[in-house]
């Protein structure tokens, strides 16, 4: 006999949830009553005080609420928290909490690994496993609301801002960050504003075409060079997607009525991009496009052949950015002391594993695959 999986409410947006009540038998707004008490009370089904109970035993026959599970906490002098998640038997993400005065930024990962392969980031370095699904993702939003709020009920615990700026390339991954985004910005679940949730992309451009059509969420493009040659070797999918094309949509992804404005990274590597000629290739790119600028001082780890700029050198550069007329901000390094700030995201567990597997191979020995 086979048994059926239970299935994950967390997997759910609104839509998909107000189709599963259909199938089930039930009215499609029992929907919003079940996210609620999902995300927004953290109960079990049995506790969902508004649905009958022959329904609540029903539903725990076959669905289960499972986010992934936290295995290590780092908190770091400044307040930033970073947690190492499991997902599945093998894989972990890591999501990191970053509280402002104003704000408390959750940065939450897409994917298990990256397989673009940009040069400066660290997550590249593990290579790519596998795509993360909705309730994988949704998942550290609710571990993170739920852990914070335990703490205490501070307001610098709160998650008021998502960015999908952890592990991955979300763009490579809709399927599971488009529903997942929705959670993050429906009243029935987190409540945030449109305004409030950051897609990171690194210039995926066809799924860049297609987000717009799908979710009104703030856009962030990963640019951290101002001419081909350069983003070439940066930011590799430069090469299928050059900047004539990423600029060409960027000019006009917001509707221009809107006042909305992407917000372009640029990471400051030492000698590399962060040169006078460079800023002033970056005005002439960005002329006429809804912009802010995101100077990212660039964060090391081990093996990475760049340092970072300067600081006199990233205010030099921002100040000329500023004086052609463009909103430019630096980017505070956070979390640095946990590994836990931009680039750094490895999921140090899985990455042992990886490079066990790796020393393996080297020496040609098999690994068995005990699950075939
Ligand atoms: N793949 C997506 C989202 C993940 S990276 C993207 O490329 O946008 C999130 C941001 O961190 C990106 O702007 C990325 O370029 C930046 N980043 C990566 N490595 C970094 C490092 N070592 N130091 C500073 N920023 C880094």
């Amino acid at each position: 006999m086979t048994t059926a999986q239970p299935i994950n409410l967390l997997n759910y947006d609104r839509t998909m949830m107000a189709a599963l009540m259909t199938e089930l038998g039930e009215k499609p707004f029992r929907a919003t009553q079940v996210l609620q008490w999902v995300h927004q009370y953290g109960v079990t089904i049995d506790e969902m005080s508004n649905l009958s109970k022959s329904f609540r035993s029903r539903l725990s026959e076959i669905a289960v609420i499972q986010p992934p599970e936290i295995i290590h906490e780092q908190i770091s002098s400044d307040g930033t928290c970073k947690w190492l998640m499991r997902i599945g038997e093998h894989d972990n993400i890591e999501t990191v909490f970053i509280p402002e005065d104003d704000r408390g930024t959750l940065c939450v990962s897409s994917q298990v690994g990256c397989a673009l392969n940009c040069t400066f980031c660290s997550t590249a370095t593990q290579g790519f496993s596998r795509n993360l699904s909705v309730a994988e993702i949704i998942g550290q939003v609710y571990q993170a609301v739920r852990r914070l709020s335990k703490e205490d009920r501070r307001h610098d615990r709160q998650v008021t801002n998502v960015v999908m700026m952890g592990m991955g390339e979300p763009l490579l991954n809709m399927d599971s960050v488009v529903p997942a985004m929705n959670l993050m910005m429906d009243d029935f679940s987190y409540g945030l504003s449109k305004r409030r949730v950051t897609l990171s992309t690194s210039g995926v451009v066809p799924n860049m075409y297609r987000l717009r059509e799908v979710s009104e969420a703030a856009l962030a493009v990963s640019l951290h060079a101002p001419n081909d040659a350069l983003r070439d070797e940066l930011v590799p999918i430069n090469k299928k997607h050059p900047l004539k094309e990423l600029m060409a949509l960027c000019r006009e992804y917001f509707p221009e009525n809107s006042r909305r404005r992407i917000t372009f990274e640029y990471v400051m590597l030492d000698g590399i991009n962060d040169q006078a000629r460079h800023a002033r290739e970056l005005i002439t790119l960005l002329q006429g496009v809804p912009s802010k600028v995101n100077l990212i001082p660039f964060n090391t780890f081990p093996g990475t052949r760049y340092q970072c700029t300067p600081r006199p050198v990233i205010e030099k550069f921002q100040k000329q950015l500023l004086a052609a007329g463009l909103n430019t901000t630096i980017r505070k390094t956070r979390g640095n002391d946990i590994d836990g700030a931009c680039g750094q995201l490895v999921g140090r567990f899985a990455d042992k594993t990886k490079r066990r597997e790796r020393m393996l191979k080297k020496l040609d020995i098999k690994i068995l695959n005990t699950q075939e």
